[in-house]
């Protein structure tokens, strides 16, 4: 009637070990040591206070952990599956701490990295990397979320500067970042702006009121003929093809991050179930419940290979977008659904602060949508299957 301890991990009792490398492992235990640690504690009660725990940018930073994929500028340049790895553990916390390390290592970092100048890099990154600057991702607009392309924040030439109107809505970090990736219309296709906080004309608008990614800072950008210098544009990034491929990047962290989302609520509920009596034994042993426990296991089995294998496909340097697409959608649709059932493991306890399932699970929804909703996701596989696009 008791657990054994080999069930502890689902992922470890049916995927088996010897998936990863020895540093591989080592990344991921010292992450999830980190979260038990700083993270576990406290979470609970900055998601009831709507609250981002600022202080620890600078111990992820310490950790090698923001814009940890990244080579040089004092980033960790470890690989991909790493990097997936410690986005799970983070996720096993919170998706909203996955999502500030998603946001300044795969979109503001990467941004930066791969379509900024030699100057703009060294005068960021270090700094990023070591938590001691914030970084935020400025794409989608209030009417322009599915569709970038739409997008109406413009920036013209005024004599060698760049003057810069609209509004970005939904950005993670807005609030509290140090310097906003800005993605913008002109007469040269769209571009991507590096806005420091204080500029003249720029302010942000934190969005309250949420009932997902409580523990996260999200924000309205506001750009008000702010005038940018010649260089504050990134020379490398020409058309949708910039921001898309920061998106790609980000869209890889959270076909593993959803996973550690995932396992904290099937933890979570294996250990009610086995504690939890009704009808005078635990509710381990009815078969309705095993039957919940098992499918949840296979479901996050089946995505963490998914994700491995991605994560191979990444580190070979042939990783298709379809292919993130499709781990995407998978592993938050499957994510959610594990999240939702443990929450009836539960019971009446499943909607409390007390246990992690609901938390998850809301947190999740904002997965479902940013980063492309699950609908996008399906038409771009849909499109890799079809050779016919049906978007519009
Ligand atoms: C917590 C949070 C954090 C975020 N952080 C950031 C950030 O840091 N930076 C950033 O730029 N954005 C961010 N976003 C915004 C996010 O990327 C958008 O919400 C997302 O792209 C969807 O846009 P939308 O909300 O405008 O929905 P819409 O695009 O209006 O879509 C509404 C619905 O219509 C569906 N739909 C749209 N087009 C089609 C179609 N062709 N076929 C079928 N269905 C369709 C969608 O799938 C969805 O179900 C964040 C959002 C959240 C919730």
């Amino acid at each position: 009637m008791t657990r054994t301890s080999a069930t502890a991990d689902p992922i470890e009792l049916l995927a088996g070990p010897g998936l990863l490398s020895s540093e591989e492992r080592e990344i991921q235990l010292t992450v999830r040591r980190f979260v038990a640690d700083r993270i576990r504690p406290g979470i609970g009660k900055w998601f009831e206070e709507g609250v981002f725990p600022q202080e620890i940018a600078v111990e992820l930073g310490a950790l090698g952990l923001l814009g940890m994929h990244l080579e040089g500028y004092g980033c960790a340049g470890t690989n991909a599956v790493s990097y997936g790895l410690a986005c799970m553990e983070l996720e096993a916390a919170d998706s909203g701490l996955r999502s500030f390390v998603s946001v300044q290592g795969s979109l503001a970092m990467f941004a930066i990295r791969r379509f900024g100048s030699e100057e703009q890099r060294r005068q960021w990154l270090p700094r990023m990397a070591a938590g001691e600057a914030i970084g935020c991702f400025g794409l989608t607009e209030p009417d322009f979320g599915s569709n970038p392309a739409g997008m109406r924040t413009t920036a013209r030439r005024d004599g060698d500067d760049w003057v810069l109107d609209g509004t970005k809505m939904w950005i993670t970090n807005g609030g509290i970042a140090d310097v906003a990736v800005v993605w913008a219309r002109t007469d040269d296709g769209i571009r991507g702006f590096l806005v420091p906080r204080g500029t003249p004309g720029f302010a942000t608008n934190d969005i309250h009121s949420k009932l997902s990614m409580r523990a996260s800072v999200t924000s309205e950008l506001v750009l008000d003929r702010c005038r940018l210098p010649a260089d504050a544009v990134l020379p490398e990034a020409h058309g949708l093809g910039g921001p898309l491929a920061c998106l790609n990047e980000a869209r890889f962290g959270i076909v593993f991050g959803v996973l550690g989302a995932a396992r904290d609520c099937l933890t979570a509920a294996l250990e009610y179930s086995v504690t939890r009596q009704q009808f005078d034994r635990p509710i381990a042993g009815f078969q309705l419940t095993q039957e919940k426990l098992t499918n949840m296991s296979l479901e996050l089995v089946k995505g963490y290979l998914l994700a491995l294998r991605l994560g191979r496909l990444k580190d070979e340097g042939s990783l298709r977008a379809e292919q993130v697409s499709a781990g995407k959608l998978n592993n938050v649709r499957e994510a959610i659904a594990i999240a939702r059932e443990a929450r009836t493991i539960l019971g009446a306890n499943g909607v409390t602060l007390e246990y992690p399932v609901l938390r998850h699970a809301n947190n999740l929804e904002s997965v479902l949508t940013y980063e492309g909703t699950s609908e996008i996701h399906t038409l771009v596989v849909g499109q890799a299957l079809t050779g016919i696009s049906a978007y519009r």
